[in-house]
């Protein structure tokens, strides 16, 4: 039966594919996607079919993408869908309490729809709002800090008075040991984030001052910075610019990496819903830079306020003419920026994944080389930078290379944002100067340390795929080598704190867990590795542990680690590691005694 898709909705998938190349026949399909399920509440033949008969693909490769992306479903869902966070932070904030107040108020099972079709409950991976964890999303909305409580109380208002819109959060105020450069708007009263708000702070300078340069000489402005990326791996932004092949004749692409997911991480969460402008200007910029006519925005899919806000912005500065063609009044500055919504992998977050996942495929990350500069989105020419690196870029242009690199240490540059959860009393987004602080300081001053009468396990100093730091280790300064030396890596910045009360086979087994959610399943030693991980922790919790597995484990991860096509394989690795060489007597214990067992 062919399906009746309303006129609006029609216009408005109709606009969508006017932002990729017509010739790039499937890249607008995860929005199509969305924008039906939305409407429809699922997935089913005829949005498939439609959808494949619209864009003139095959409709295999959309049930192919509808079976790979977890936000999409083939069943109805309940009028609400409770989505709770499972991830490590929100595990040790009571997400099981939460989990158990809905099932036992609802009388269903993980995955169930309650008989009246109202709710479905699920959990999901990382919702990357770690500081305030238990998190759950109902539908589109967001709520943080739960407790049973708070829960039960939210069920009883949605039963009688529907989803309310929920406000953003107010923005965390400064600490004094914050450097605050990327978030420096945030911090002024009456700041709300739109084109007149930004430019009375100073905004779009950065871009008036760029469109006067050689592009060139932006790049080197950004080597000279000396500015690492943002997302995990530290790369050098300017060389990264450099490498971009501008004789190909193709067109080249600028693409932002607004997939945050990495557990522990929610710095851009922050930056998307606060200052949308300030990504804008450092896109128009970079895109200028580059010679890109075109900047893909990808925003996870749990992020749907940020796809709006971003929009919105977005619009605005298209009506200032600060996007748009002859940008600012000079002749062939011509800058699109385009949203592209995730849906729920973490693997999107990988640079190649992310382009795949761009072009309307599942996100199985690419053999490298050749590179993204070289051949990225559409085979074109391509620079994928996160959400906070091109934040960076207005300021470095506006005040100089010199200026930022003077800022820090050695090979840490400028301020960076970091983001703490687990177990400390403060816990919340930071922006510090490189290298001016030590975990400790961070941990113990500016978070409120613990929680009274608990004493600290260890620190994951930068995502949940970084190496944890022991209490011994803490005096390490917060800068990429530093962290390095200290053998463990700066990553997204994203610092989770554990203390006695985190039993190490339940921390190393949630990652685990995730690691093999996650997986894309294209290489061996990951997608086996990675369930054989999780599947050797789960009995060691059950409390059937054999003396020689915490040897196995760390051998397994060790098969996986730097065998693998993506980073993926390795980030699964190193906590394993990590945790069975450091707390290798707790294993033992656990497995002796059998005290896992429950
Ligand atoms: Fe996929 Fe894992 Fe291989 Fe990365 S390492 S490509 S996630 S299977």
């Amino acid at each position: 039966m062919a399906l009746d898709v309303p006129a609006a909705l029609s216009r408005q998938i109709d606009e969508i594919i006017t932002h990729y190349p017509p010739e790039q026949k499937s890249a607008p399909v995860l929005w199509l996607l969305h924008l039906l399920q939305d409407h429809y509440g699922h997935l089913g033949r005829e949005q498939v079919e439609w959808t494949a008969q619209r864009l003139g693909i095959p409709a295999i490769d959309v049930w192919g993408l509808v079976s790979f992306y977890p936000m999409f479903t083939e069943k109805p869902r309940g009028k609400y869908h409770l989505k709770v966070c499972r991830t490590l932070s929100c595990e040790m904030g009571g997400c099981q309490s939460v989990l158990q107040t809905i099932q036992q108020r609802l009388g269903i099972s993980l995955d169930q729809t309650t008989p009246d079709g109202q709710f479905t409950l699920s959990t999901f991976e990382c919702l990357a709002d770690c500081g305030k964890g238990p998190v759950m999303m109902v539908n589109d909305e967001h709520f943080a800090e739960l407790t049973p409580e708070k829960t039960e109380a939210l069920l009883a208002r949605l039963a009688q008075s529907g989803l309310e819109e929920q406000p953003l959060p107010p923005v965390q105020p400064a600490h004094p040991a914050e450097k605050r450069l990327v978030m420096a708007n945030l911090s002024q009263p009456g700041y709300d984030g739109s084109l007149q708000s930004y430019q009375a702070a100073g905004g779009y300078q950065g871009l008036r001052k760029a469109v006067a340069m050689q592009p060139d000489a932006i790049v080197q402005e950004v080597i000279d910075s000396k500015l690492r990326g943002r997302g995990g791996a530290g790369f050098p932004t300017g060389t990264k610019w450099k490498f971009v092949d501008k004789k190909s004749g193709k067109p080249i692409y600028l693409v932002c990496n607004g997939d945050e997911s990495e557990p522990g991480t929610f710095k851009d969460r922050v930056l998307l819903h606060r200052d949308p402008h300030l990504l804008i200007e450092g896109i128009a910029i970079t895109c200028f830079a580059l010679g890109a006519k075109v900047g893909y925005i990808y925003i996870r899919g749990e992020f749907p306020k940020a796809v709006a806000i971003v929009q919105k912005a977005i619009d605005e500065a298209r009506a200032a003419n600060l996007l748009g063609k002859n940008i600012l009044g000079v002749e062939g500055f011509d800058c699109e920026i385009y949203l592209h919504r995730g849906a729920g992998a973490y693997i999107c977050g990988e640079e190649t994944g992310l382009i795949e996942s761009l072009e309307g495929k599942r996100a199985y990350p690419r053999i490298k080389p050749p590179f993204p500069a070289v051949s990225g989105l559409f085979n074109c020419p391509t620079v994928v930078n996160n959400v906070e690196t091109l934040c960076n870029i207005p300021q470095i242009v506006t005040k100089g290379g010199a200026w930022f690199a003077g800022m820090g240490v050695p090979g840490s540059s400028g301020t960076r944002l970091v983001c703490v959860s687990g177990a400390v009393v403060k816990p919340g987004y930071f922006e510090f100067e490189m290298g001016k602080i030590t975990l400790r300081q961070l941990v113990f001053d500016i978070c409120g340390g613990l929680r009274e009468g608990r004493t600290l396990k260890g620190v994951i100093p930068g995502g949940s795929s970084m190496p944890i730091l022991l209490p011994e280790q803490l005096d390490v300064s917060l800068d990429f080598d530093a962290i390095q030396k200290a053998g463990s890596m700066a990553g997204s910045g994203g610092t989770i704190v554990l203390d006695d009360t985190s039993p190490i086979v339940d921390v190393a087994l949630n990652l685990a867990q995730f690691y093999a959610h996650e997986s894309c399943g294209q290489c061996t030693p990951c997608r086996e590795g990675t369930l054989w991980m999780e599947k050797m922790l789960h009995r060691i919790k059950e409390g059937h542990g054999r003396p020689e597995d915490v040897d196995l484990l760390w051998d397994v991860a060790d098969n996986i680690e730097g065998k693998t096509i993506c980073a993926l394989g390795t980030a699964a690795a190193w906590p394993v590691k990590a945790f069975t060489s450091k707390y290798k007597a707790e294993f033992v214990e656990v497995i002796g005694s059998g005290e896992g067992k429950h």
